[in-house]
This record gives structure tokens, C-alpha cells and sequence, in this order.
């Protein structure tokens, strides 16, 4: 018999599940589970992947110079505030290994981003869930949940499953009601959606307790790549740097994230289409009786009658090879979180959708009809 045993906190993680990619016996499947840019990335981006092969013998830098450079230009940001990840996860996991341990607490919303609970209880700490309001975050109900243990706070906004948002004026008054010892962490995954919005940047720049994470991996088109940033005062990004891997991110990652960024046309055109076919989704949805919640992101989050619905309705989608993502683990189980894919896809969702809601899901001219 072995003594060897890993925390107590860690024995509480649910490993994390990442959306769903096969059906088994369906061949050509559209994958809306990831909220993954259908268009992918820039071609430039793919062109600087496949130059920056050539030197795999030697090391990456690890000051990450170029890409923090470019990203300080690009977005308009002060240098030394940026470091950069294998993803945001690896931000997240990084601002939880230096501020939490045990005894203290981090608080998350009710339908919160699965990692901020992961990395907590990897790092020793204890995950606060604080209720939502309509699936929207409430700050006030944040305020009352901070105690002398109160370490971090994680706000993803947009958020992610619900795809709403709260304004700036809100954000601000959390930060100044937060208390002393407490870092609110502004999760930026999806604010490349929302046109004219710093993610909170200018909030991490007027106040010392306001961090911000940001990623490629949504309207960039790579989230194969695992290229990620965070942008915070100075005091945590030094802080940061003693425990971030030097070789975080190989060369590959550094120069394809770089040439991603460069290319804001393709960008602007992916942000456009998304917005489109967003609307258009989910007014095509709201026709069949489907409500969701006004979305600032790259997905919907469809609301049915019931948890049986919802996965009936999923079972219907996936019978013709269209995944889309259950979210019951989020408390949200009469839901399906759909990421607006190209308008081909969108069409074949709403067009199953609608036949489902009808009652008349098993027509076999379905697909005759769609593709047409
Ligand atoms: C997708 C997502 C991320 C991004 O994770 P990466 O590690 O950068 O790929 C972060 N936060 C939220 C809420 C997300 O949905």
C-alpha cells in the first residue's frame, strides 16, 4: 500500500471536458461546441507557422519581447503590463498559484468559465460561487460574498456560457468596493467581439488591484496554438514572471501570434460576419419559441423548456452531425450554447431547430432541403 496522496483540494477537481469534435456514426460533422473562429486564422498567420519550423533545434526567446512589443502597439497598451501564456488558461492558472492558497477564497459567478474553480483548487484555495441575476453578474452580490479571505474574484465579460455582459460604470464599482488584498481579474476571452471595448484595460492602468486576460484563441482563429496574454500593474506582472515557465511559448507560437495580430482586416471581417449571423441566428431561434439572451460573443446560449428538451433537441442536432454544447455543468441545463459558425452552418441549426420545435424532427427531406 502506498501513502502517496495529492491534496485534499485537488482530489475536488472535475477534470475539465472540452467540446465535443466526432459522432460516432455521422461522417461530416460541423463542430459548434468550442467557440472556434470558423474562419480560422489569417493566411499570414499560417505562413509565419510554417517558416518559424525551420529552427526547432534552438530555444524560443523567453522574454517574449516581439510579440509583447506588437501587442502594446497593436492595442494600444504600455509594454511592461503584458505577459504572455500558453493560452489564457495559463494566466489564470499563474494568478492563482501566486495569490491563492490555502484558507483563501476565490469567488467565481454562478455560471462562470470552469477553469477559474480548477486552478483554484489546484493552487490550495477554495472556490466561492456567487449567484447570478437572470444569468447576468451581479456585483452587488459579489461585494457581500468578499471577506479577509477573498483573494481573487474572476469575471469573464463577456461571459462565457451566457454571452451577456455589464457595463463599465459596473466593473468600476466593483474594483473600488473589492477589498485590499483582493485582485479582480477581468477575463477578456471574448472582448475581441465587442467593437470599441478595451476589455478593461484602462481599468488595469488607473487602479493597482485590476488584472485583464486576453487570448488568440476565439476571434484569432488559433486556438490550437495555445497563445495567450494577461495585462496587469506592474507589482503582479513581476510577481507573475518569477513562477511563468521561461519556454512557455515556442518560437512557432510567438511568430504565428504575431502575424495573427498584424492582419486586423481579416479580424474586422470575422468580428463583422460573427455579428451578423449572430443576429440573425438568434432571431431565427426566438421565431421557433427559442429564447436566448442578447449575446456580445461568438456563441448563443439557447434556453428551452426543460432539461429534457434541451437534450432531446441535442440529440436531434447531432443526428445530423451539428455539435453543439450542453451546459448543465455550468447550472444551466435547459440550455445549449451554440457557437455561431459560418452561415452554412448557422442555416443547418436553425433549420434543424425550427423542424425539432415543429415536432417533425425525423422528415427525411431535412438535408435535401438544406442543401439546396
Ligand atoms: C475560451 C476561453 C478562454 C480562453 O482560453 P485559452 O486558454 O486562451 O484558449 C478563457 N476564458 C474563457 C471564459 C473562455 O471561454
Amino acid at each position: 500500500m502506498t501513502n502517496i496522496r495529492p491534496k485534499e483540494s485537488v482530489k475536488n477537481i472535475a477534470p475539465y471536458k472540452g467540446g465535443e469534435a466526432k459522432v460516432a456514426g455521422v461522417r461530416d460533422v460541423i463542430k459548434l461546441s468550442s467557440n472556434e473562429n470558423p474562419y480560422g486564422p489569417s493566411e499570414n498567420a499560417t505562413e509565419a507557422w510554417r517558416k518559424a519550423g525551420f529552427e526547432l533545434h534552438r530555444y524560443p526567446p523567453s522574454d517574449h519581447k516581439t510579440l509583447t512589443r506588437a501587442l502594446a502597439a497593436q492595442v494600444g497598451l504600455e509594454e511592461e503590463g503584458i505577459i504572455c501564456g500558453n493560452g489564457s488558461d495559463e494566466i489564470i492558472s499563474l494568478l492563482c498559484q501566486a495569490y491563492v492558497g490555502e484558507g483563501d477564497e476565490v469567488i467565481h459567478t454562478e455560471h462562470g468559465f470552469a477553469m477559474y474553480r480548477i486552478s483554484t483548487l489546484a493552487a490550495g484555495g477554495t472556490p466561492i460561487e456567487v449567484r447570478e441575476r437572470e444569468r447576468l453578474t451581479d456585483v452587488e452580490a459579489i461585494l457581500e460574498a468578499c471577506n479577509e479571505r477573498t483573494k481573487l474574484v474572476f469575471i469573464a465579460n463577456p461571459n462565457n456560457p451566457t454571452g451577456t455582459m455589464i457595463g463599465g460604470n459596473e466593473i468600476s464599482r466593483l474594483a473600488a468596493g473589492l477589498p485590499d488584498q483582493c485582485l479582480l481579474v477581468l477575463d477578456g476571452a471574448y472582448a475581441d467581439y465587442v467593437e470599441h471595448f478595451d476589455g478593461g484595460a484602462g481599468l488595469v492602468e488607473s487602479r493597482d488591484n485590476v488584472v485583464m486576460t486576453r487570448t488568440f484563441s476565439k476571434l484569432y482563429g488559433l486556438g490550437g496554438l495555445r497563445v495567450g496574454w494577461g495585462y496587469a500593474p506592474k507589482p503582479v506582472i513581476d510577481t507573475l514572471m518569477k513562477i511563468r515557465p521561461p519556454f512557455n511559448l515556442s518560437r512557432v507560437q510567438l511568430e504565428t501570434a504575431e502575424a495573427a495580430l498584424r492582419d486586423q482586416d481579416h479580424i474586422t471581417k470575422c468580428r463583422s460576419e460573427n455579428a451578423r449571423l449572430r443576429a440573425w441566428l438568434a432571431e431565427a431561434l426566438a421565431e421557433h419559441g427559442v429564447l436566448s439572451d442578447t449575446s456580445c460573443a461568438n456563441f448563443i446560449l439557447a434556453r428551452f423548456a426543460s432539461e429534457a428538451e434541451a437534450n432531446a433537441c441535442d440529440a436531434e442536432l447531432r443526428k445530423e452531425g451539428l455539435i453543439v454544447r450542453k451546459v448543465g455543468g455550468y447550472n444551466l441545463p435547459n440550455c445549449l450554447r451554440i457557437t455561431i459558425g459560418d452561415e452554412g452552418s448557422c442555416r443547418r441549426v436553425a433549420h434543424v431547430i425550427g423542424l425539432f420545435k415543429e415536432g417533425d424532427a425525423s422528415d427525411p427531406t431535412v438535408k435535401a432541403d438544406v442543401s439546396a
